[in-house]
């Protein structure tokens, strides 16, 4: 497509990266522990192929058609790994199983059955994160805190998902320091969850933090961080 700046979008993910290296650094970390997601949703093919081209492996999307589509359409960047990261319907399960490495919003005992349906079919296993709802809000997805507990038991009976992890996304904030202590209330339950050992479960990734606060979100040990805008400009 003519309107993909394949050089400024080379030259937004220098910058994020820079930023993402700079904060694990300041946090006492190797930056390579912080696994950068570029978020591509809306965005056109060939625009994640460029992103690709200046050496981004793992992309993320939010709604299935597009995800199928643009797996479609990039079928042949075999190193290309994209991750689920929005609300996902059952009946859009099957976009995601086979095509997601990893499922980051798993949010429902029901959304686990149809996931491990879907891989135990395919003969696959799938990683997923557990989404928390950390902020309490009535309009986020998301699992409360106090029934994260319940969804990572289930694990144990659905041998083809795994859990390696949370993911939380906060609400809109003006200051990044607002979603500090939301960063923080995830590591904390995160560090409590883990200390009960549990089959299928293995709660090491935080995947916390996007172009409004992924720098923030680092500081408080995000594993993972999904950045849109930043490298792709505005939706
Ligand atoms: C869109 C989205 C992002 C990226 O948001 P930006 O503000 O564009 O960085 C991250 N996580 C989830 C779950 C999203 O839906």
């Amino acid at each position: 497509m003519a309107d993909v700046d394949a050089e400024a979008l080379r030259r937004s993910l220098a910058d994020v990266r820079t930023r993402l290296a700079a904060a694990a650094v300041r946090s006492g970390r190797d930056p390579s522990q912080v696994t950068l997601v570029a978020v591509s949703k809306t965005h056109p093919p060939e625009a994640v192929r460029a992103v690709h081209a200046a050496g981004q492996r793992v992309f993320g999307e939010n709604y299935g058609q597009e995800l199928r589509d643009k797996a479609a359409a990039l079928a042949d960047l075999g190193d290309l790994e994209w991750h689920f990261i929005g609300p996902l319907q059952r009946n859009k399960v099957r976009y995601a199983v086979g095509t997601a490495a990893m499922v980051q919003s798993v949010d429902s005992i029901d959304l686990m059955d149809e996931l491990h349906r879907r891989a135990a079919a395919r003969g696959t296993d799938l990683a997923c994160l557990v989404e928390v709802n950390i902020a309490g809000e009535q309009t986020k997805s998301g699992v409360p805190p106090d029934e994260v507990a319940a969804l990572l038991h289930a694990f144990a009976a659905r041998p083809r998902l795994r859990c390696l992890g949370l993911m939380t996304m906060p609400p809109v904030v003006d200051d990044p320091e607002e979603s500090r202590p939301r960063f923080r209330a995830l590591r904390a339950l995160r560090d409590a969850l883990a200390a009960s050992p549990r089959p299928g479960v293995e709660l090491r990734h935080l995947s916390m933090g996007m172009t409004q606060d992924f720098e923030v979100a680092i500081e408080e040990g995000a594993t993972i961080v999904r950045v849109g805008t930043a490298i792709f400009g505005a939706r």
